[in-house]
């Protein structure tokens, strides 16, 4: 088994050293491609990236010559068998090619990005005996060594998010892969921090995933905060906009988990009216239920006496019951 593991590490390695020849070949479509996103050679270095010929079977026919067993290269979730069983075909084709790499160095998948507008947009390696994509985090191989002192870790949702980022000198930065951030990233992301700061898309998906992260890392005991972009798109778009400082700043401005959740709550509900208000102060009241410290809660119950202008005695009573506050 676990043999069996070290042999799809050593041909996954061989693929993205395949990628990797491929892409700085001469006239190659998948470096123009990142050069024309604004990427510089020595981030593409960096991350290893590569480029999948346009072709059906190079990938295939380069680890076969290699001596690897076919079963083998199928089982990376590399090449694929033909569904009339005659012959085999490369699954990433025409694509830049993102290798995943995990803390121990080691290539446990891939993701390949179309050059174009072709669907899918990012094609990623099957789940295989070493590829979990909800196990991964894209960059943590990196990043790990970025943490600083402050032991602060950034979390978007894509590749070129973290590698854009990387470029102008952010480092602490990990990929979700696109999935909204499951309980093992959670906990990888704990074991290397103390700070997490989820920066997704601005987009309704990415905000929709903000809120599960949000409380995956919250129920992990992770201290969260959320930048909210409003400028670009995602965290790659803002950065090559807008520079680093600028998204230094969105950091240090990053909402903590019980702001973003009132900024919510206030969206839901319509604080003009009286009903709004009511809803918006019962929502805000379950979530300080949750918060142990008294001098947190304490602070947030004036906050939001203000905002919708119920006395905080009355607030006291919706979070705690009527007994605590009897004179
Ligand atoms: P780009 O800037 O190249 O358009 P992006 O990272 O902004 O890419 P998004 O559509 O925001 O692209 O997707 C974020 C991440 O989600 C991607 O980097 C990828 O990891 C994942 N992803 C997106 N589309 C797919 C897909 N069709 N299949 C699998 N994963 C995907
Ligand atoms: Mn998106
Ligand atoms: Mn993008
Ligand atoms: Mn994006």
């Amino acid at each position: 088994e676990l043999s069996r593991k070290n042999k799809i590490y050593e041909i996954n390695r061989e693929a993205a050293l395949f990628y990797y020849k491929n892409l700085l070949k001469k006239n190659s479509p998948g470096l123009a491609y990142l050069k024309q996103r604004g990427l510089e050679e020595s981030v593409i270095r960096r991350f290893g990236l590569g480029y999948a010929e346009n072709h059906w079977e190079t990938l295939n026919t380069y680890l076969i010559r290699k001596g690897y067993d076919q079963e083998f290269i199928c089982s990376a979730g590399l090449v694929l068998e033909k569904k009339t069983k005659d012959g085999f075909y490369d699954r990433f084709r025409n694509r830049v090619i993102f290798p995943i790499i995990n803390t121990t160095g080691n290539v446990v998948g891939f993701g390949g990005r179309a050059l174009d507008d072709s669907l899918p947009k990012y094609l990623n390696s099957p789940e295989t005996s070493v590829f979990h994509k909800g196990n991964n985090l894209f960059g943590l191989n990196l990043a790990k060594k970025e943490i600083g002192k402050d032991r602060k870790i950034i979390v978007v949702e894509g590749y070129m998010d973290v590698i854009s980022l990387y470029q102008h000198g952010i480092r602490n930065v990990v990929a979700s892969l696109g999935t909204a951030l499951t309980k093992p990233q959670g906990e990888m992301l704990k074991r290397y921090s103390d700070e997490i700061i989820i920066a997704y898309d601005a987009d309704a998906a990415g905000q929709k995933a903000t809120l599960r992260g949000l409380d995956i890392l919250n129920e992990l005991g992770c201290k969260v905060k959320v930048i909210r972009l409003t400028e670009a798109k995602d965290p790659d778009e803002f950065v090559r906009r807008k520079g680093k400082d600028a998204f230094l700043e969105e950091v240090e401005r990053a909402l903590p988990f019980l702001d973003y959740k009132i900024i919510l709550a206030k969206m839901e509900n319509d604080v003009r009216t009286t009903e709004g208000r009511i809803q918006f102060v019962k929502a805000v009241a379950a979530l300080l239920k949750q918060i142990k410290s008294p001098v947190e809660v304490d602070a947030y119950i004036k906050k939001i006496a203000l905002e919708s202008q119920i006395s905080e005695e009355a607030i006291k009573r919706e979070i705690f019951g009527n007994h605590m506050y009897d004179p």
